[in-house]
């Protein structure tokens, strides 16, 4: 026993970090942990529940269980399975909490939209499509897990929920399994395991006209922070630019705001909520916002004028020198 205690080699503890392209976006772990050989299957396991979950949500992948209901629940009512109804429910909460910003049917207009080669629906197309966003459409049975659409033509799409439930089970399988500190990132999702080791996670809310540069930076321990922008999917044409969140009264894309930021407990809510302010805009958005406890928003407006929600602080203006740089 004395001799495999003396001979046994010390843990390395350290930070272990990944990145990986998944669901159209970059999905990241980052994690300490005393055993970095523990770590680096800790990190597989998330990248595998994140690769399940986009299995069964995207509805780019024809056998995925959402391109099943998208092809059958118009025609009649469809098994979603107990995982994907949840979500689905989760959703229709949300439109309700929302009035409508937040609709999964947005997809009747934005299946039309390709923006890696510029296409758009032409406006005959958007306003036949449009009348099929509304959430109302879609019918769910509690006791059977089937979803049902009232109409042919309605189609669902999780893009505005899914990486925040990526980022919630992928630290959900890190806390369970001992971690203390990480950080799970997908696209403009983030959830936070811990602080950073005795400080609290720095993180950067982009901003929306300059590519790489830091906006707003705020410190956060253990919660979840999601951005929405209109810079992460879009093309442009003349002084339009046509990006992917969709505003569901008219099919176009959502004007007024350049990114709006929430940031809570739970990244499902912060996902769904950063996409639901981009819609609602600043007066609207950040209302909603300060109706909800533990939740707060940040908005940057088309002009770049930034809107804090009541329960944050704002920053305030520091006198600093700063020291003196060695040539
Ligand atoms: P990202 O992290 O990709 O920026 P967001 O959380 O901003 O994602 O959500 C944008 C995505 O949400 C779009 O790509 C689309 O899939 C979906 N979406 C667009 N408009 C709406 C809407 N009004 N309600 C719900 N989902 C939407
Ligand atoms: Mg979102």
């Amino acid at each position: 026993m004395v001799a495999i205690l003396l001979f046994s080699i010390p843990a390395r503890a350290e930070w272990l970090s990944e990145a990986r392209p998944l669901m159209g976006t970059e999905i990241s772990v980052r994690l300490w942990h005393d055993d970095p050989a523990e770590g680096e299957r800790l990190i597989d396991e998330v990248f595998a529940e994140a690769e399940r979950i986009n299995q069964l949500m995207s509805t780019y992948i024809q056998d995925s269980q959402i391109s099943d209901i998208n092809r059958n629940a118009a025609s009649g009512p469809v098994a979603a399975g107990d995982e994907l109804f949840l979500i689905i429910r989760r959703s229709l909460d949300i439109s309700a909490l929302t009035k409508g910003a937040f609709d999964i049917t947005y997809d009747s207009v934005g299946q039309h939209y390709d923006f890696r080669n510029r296409q758009r629906p032409d406006a005959a197309t958007v306003e036949a499509e449009r009348k099929l966003i509304d959430y109302r459409l879609i019918e769910l049975d509690e006791s059977a897990r089937t979803v049902r659409f009232l109409q042919q033509g309605v189609r669902i799409n999780l893009g505005g929920i899914a990486k925040g439930y990526v980022v919630e089970r992928g630290v959900d399988i890190l806390r369970m399994r001992g971690v203390r500190n990480a950080i799970v990132s997908a696209g403009g999702d983030s959830r936070l395991l811990g602080d950073r080791r005795g400080q609290p996670w720095m993180v950067g809310i982009r901003d929306p006209r300059n590519d790489g540069q830091v906006a707003i930076s705020v410190p956060l321990q253990d919660e979840a922070i999601s951005t929405s922008g209109d810079y992460e999917r879009y093309f442009e044409e003349g002084d339009t630019r046509y990006h992917h969140i969709i505003q569901p009264n008219t099919g176009a894309p959502a004007s007024g705001v350049h990114s709006a930021t929430v940031f809570g407990p739970d990244a499902v809510l912060t996902d769904a909520l950063s996409t639901s302010v981009f819609v609602m805009g600043v007066d609207q958005g950040l209302t909603l916002i300060a109706t909800l406890p533990d939740y707060e928003g940040i908005v940057i407006d088309d002009a770049g004028r930034i809107y804090y929600s009541d329960g944050l602080m704002q920053p305030e203006a520091q006198d600093f020198d700063p020291p003196p740089i060695d040539e």
